[in-house]
C-alpha cells in the first residue's frame, strides 16, 4: 500500500512536513521525533510516523516497519539523553487521553515514574 497522504488539518503533520515548528531530535527516513509543547518529566518526546495513521493499531496494520522504528528510535533517544529508564506509551482513543489523532509514541524520563498511570 503507498503511504496516506498528509492531512491537511493534523498539527504532527504540518510537523513533518516543516511548516509549523518543532524541537527535532532524532529524524530518519520513517520517523521524526521531536520535544513535547507541554512535557510531563524533564525528558518528554514524541516519536511519529512521517506517514499520516490515526493511531498506533492503524500503523501497525499498514506500516509494520515503521512501528518498529519508532521503538528504536525511542531507544536511540533514550540513550541520547543519558536515562536509566523510559516509559514508551501510544495513548489510543479519546477515552485513553489521546487528543492528537496522528500516532505518537510518548518517550518519557528523566525522573522517577510511578505505576500504574492515571
Ligand atoms: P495524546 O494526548 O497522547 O494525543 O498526546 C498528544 C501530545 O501532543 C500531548 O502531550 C501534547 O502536549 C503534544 N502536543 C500537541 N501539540 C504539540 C506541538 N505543536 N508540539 C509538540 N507537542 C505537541
Amino acid at each position: 500500500m503507498n503511504a496516506p497522504t498528509p492531512d491537511p488539518d493534523c498539527i504532527f503533520c504540518k510537523i513533518v512536513a516543516g511548516e509549523i515548528p518543532a524541537t527535532i531530535v532524532h529524524a530518519s527516513d520513517d520517523s521524526v521525533a521531536f520535544r513535547d509543547v507541554a512535557p510531563q518529566a524533564p525528558t518528554h518526546v514524541l516519536v511519529i510516523p512521517r506517514s499520516h495513521y490515526e493511531n498506533a493499531a492503524a500503523l501497525a496494520d499498514h506500516e509494520p516497519a515503521t512501528l518498529a522504528d519508532l521503538f528504536t528510535t525511542a531507544r536511540a533517544v533514550a540513550e541520547a539523553e543519558g536515562l536509566a529508564g523510559y516509559r514508551a506509551v501510544f495513548n489510543t482513543g479519546a477515552a485513553a487521553q489521546q487528543t492528537v489523532f496522528h500516532a505518537h509514541l510518548h518517550v518519557i524520563g528523566g525522573r522517577e515514574l510511578t505505576w500504574p498511570p492515571g
